[in-house]
């Protein structure tokens, strides 16, 4: 689906929101601004969709009008390590949010799966088998264009290490990972430095999931701050005291002629969309210019 990299912002562009214009709308803004992709937040969602059926379809025709891919960010509020009534109203909340996924045709529904309790092997078995339900119940409904795509995680204590997330991706079906790069370099204390650092995770990604789930990542990127049990907050491009750099992932997409789509997540939002897309650009020339 994505035929080459695509970049857009993880929620709505600051200056769209300030014209009052419905989200209907967010993708023409998008393409005005040369970007083609667009993750929907639903992240205070409940066990029903905040959005109504109609305006999630039209959402949908404008992203297929202007070529703009769709995902959703689903709910916080979900813990598949929590108690028996946690883990039922988690399954609740991100089926609301793969709902109005469906309706929009997004692609992805990204995710955190839970907090760690006392054993994280556990834990991960819990995450398993409420994935699986929730799996099941999206083929009852004859969802199947919608993958579950748990996100790895930026602290310490919430299920979603690299392993983690490509284990659960590996145990069930229509699920795909979220490569959060700011997160493993948030949640490591900023070991993800060199382009041999970012390989790592793309080969791991490769050898557990195979050549295709690395050709189209669904990745979050922004610089990062970090404490003692990881992710902070969130920075810009420009605030380059932060990490990681973009550059080593620029040049592996480049490299590699990866699909990858990355959503922004930097407190400006779209307008970092656009750096991040003219390094990758910059790179992709760079290789072609080097061809004999
Ligand atoms: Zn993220």
């Amino acid at each position: 689906m994505a035929d080459h990299p695509r970049f857009g912002p993880a929620g709505i562009p600051l200056a769209f929101d300030i014209l009052k214009r419905p989200v209907e709308d967010v993708p023409e803004y998008l393409r005005s601004e040369g970007l083609d992709a667009f993750e929907y937040q639903a992240v205070r969602w409940g066990p029903k969709p905040q959005m109504k059926k109609e305006n999630a379809e039209n959402l949908g025709i404008k992203a297929k009008e202007y070529d703009v891919r769709l995902s959703v960010h689903g709910s916080y509020f979900i813990n598949f390590c929590g108690d028996a009534l946690t883990v039922e109203a988690s399954k609740k909340r991100l089926i609301s949010c793969i709902t109005a996924a469906d309706w929009m045709g997004a692609h992805e529904v990204v995710f955190h799966p839970g907090f760690y309790t006392k054993s994280h092997e556990d834990d991960l078995q819990r995450c398993v088998k409420a994935m699986d339900d929730v799996v099941k119940f999206m083929k009852s409904c004859g969802i199947v264009g919608v993958s579950l795509a748990p996100e790895t995680a930026g602290k310490v204590f919430q299920l979603g290490s690299l392993d983690e997330t490509l284990t659960l991706c590996e145990k069930v079906e229509l699920t795909k990972p979220t490569i959060d790069w700011s997160h493993l370099y948030a949640r490591e204390r900023g070991k993800l430095k060199t382009v041999e650092d970012f390989r790592r995770v793309i080969n791991e990604v490769e050898k557990r999931l195979g050549a295709d789930a690395v050709k189209e990542l669904h990745c979050h990127y922004t610089r990062v701050e970090f404490g003692r049990v990881g992710e902070r907050r969130h920075h810009t491009m420009d605030e380059t005291e932060y990490g990681p750099d973009f550059e080593p992932l620029a040049i592996l997409i480049a490299e590699l002629g990866l699909n990858s789509v990355i959503l922004s997540e930097s407190p400006i939002l779209d307008i970092d969309s656009q750096k991040m897309q003219d390094i990758v650009f910059r790179e992709i020339s760079k290789r072609k210019g080097s061809k004999p």
